[in-house]
């Protein structure tokens, strides 16, 4: 059988763990990325891999799972391809809420102020959850030299303007001149309204990284904390970082120093060390949502695919996500139940 060309817009985690998926089923994939790879919302997430979240929607769950267990695998082989390691920076989230879950175990006040020295319950109920989380720069830097090593085209500072689909191919119309593939998937973040009609739009996230040089090393986190309202994540070398807000600002990416000092704040009644931590830096990023907050993983028009609307969970979700679009293409079995996620849902003629 042929190579299939594939064509990608976007290199975030949503395209480049696609086109590693794909190039390393056997297909030809070139990705066409605007401005820098993994610079987008990709590069600004903290890198929880939250799939125990209480606050995710239900209809997420089978699709977090199946992504989750593909993450030894995914992480091996860009490891493996690009020669770089990727640091787990922590393996366990207290997970404050209202009310618990059932089967969560709230765990005692001696077990949380090991843990998290000095946290306020606040009126929260505090659970364990073994969760994984990294610096999803130092994943970026990674999977880019293993999607090259893997023989995948990227092609930067080229954006896609449009693209043209027939019953046979795709013309892919770039900054850099004319394309055709054999199959078209858009995976360009907020911006993937510009290139398919589907409303996907930005939700902007702000947050910082504070370092407490004077604390003790038994006063540190040792676990992550999450609450409905804000994050907290031990660094490396008595670094936290502290997020993020979830905003409705368009395409402004300016950081608010008032609402980097509010977030501040808040952890730091969450967390009183916090209070003496000196802010090292802020900054904000673009998740791509839909109008019900789930992902759209299908297609709407022939060899024209979409892998949009990732959120709050694009990191964890990108192997996952990554496999459904090469079983798709492919034309292999599915290993997740996809209506959730139809693209037709938000317009009633295609559903
Ligand atoms: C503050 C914050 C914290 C987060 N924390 C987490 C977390 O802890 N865990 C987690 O799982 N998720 C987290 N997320 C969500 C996660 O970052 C996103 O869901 C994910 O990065 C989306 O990936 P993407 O590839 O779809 O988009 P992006 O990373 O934004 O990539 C889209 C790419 O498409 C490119 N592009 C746009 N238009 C075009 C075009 N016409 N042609 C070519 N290229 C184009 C852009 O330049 C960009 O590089 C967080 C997000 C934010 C903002």
């Amino acid at each position: 059988m042929p190579k299939k060309d594939i064509a990608i817009a976007g290199a975030g985690i949503i395209g480049l763990s696609a086109a590693l998926d794909l190039a390393l089923a056997g297909a030809q994939v070139t990705v066409f990325e605007r401005g820098l790879a993994m610079h987008e919302s990709s590069w600004a997430a903290a890198g929880m891999l939250a799939a125990g979240d209480p606050e995710n929607p239900v209809e997420l769950r089978a699709l977090s799972t199946f992504s989750l267990g593909l993450y030894p695998d995914f992480l091996a082989s860009i490891e493996h391809l690009s020669g770089k390691t990727i640091p787990i920076l922590s393996t366990q989230t207290l997970q404050g809420a209202y009310s618990l879950p059932p089967n969560a175990h709230r765990l005692s006040a001696e077990t949380l102020q090991a843990l998290a020295p000095g946290l306020q319950e606040d009126g929260l109920k505090f659970y364990l959850l073994e969760e994984k989380c990294f610096d999803p720069r130092l994943l970026g830097d990674a999977l880019v030299q293993a999607v090259k090593e893997a023989g995948v085209t990227l092609l930067e500072q080229t954006a896609v303007n449009s693209i043209e689909s027939s019953a046979e191919m795709v013309h892919i119309y770039t900054t850099s001149g004319e394309f055709a593939a054999d199959d078209f998937i858009n995976a360009s973040g907020a911006w993937a309204s510009d290139l398919s009609p589907i409303p996907i739009t930005p939700r902007k996230g702000q947050l910082l990284l504070a370092c407490h040089p004077h604390l003790y090393a038994d006063q540190h986190l040792t676990a992550a904390v999450r609450t409905p309202h804000l994050y907290l994540i031990p660094r490396a070398e008595q670094h936290v970082l502290i997020g993020a807000t979830v905003e409705d600002a368009g395409f402004d990416k300016l950081v608010d120093p008032a609402i980097i000092q509010s977030l501040h704040e808040k952890a730091a009644d969450l967390w009183p060390p916090a209070r003496d931590a000196q802010v090292v830096d802020a900054w904000s990023g673009l998740r791509p949502a839909s109008p019900d907050s789930l992902p759209v993983i299908g297609s709407l028009a022939p060899h024209h695919w979409l892998a949009l609307g990732h959120f709050r969970n694009g990191i964890l979700l990108a192997p996952g996500t990554a496999r459904l679009l090469r079983q798709l293409i492919l034309k292999e079995r599915l290993s997740v139940d996809l209506h959730h996620f139809a693209p037709g849902r938000f317009n009633p003629k295609h559903a």
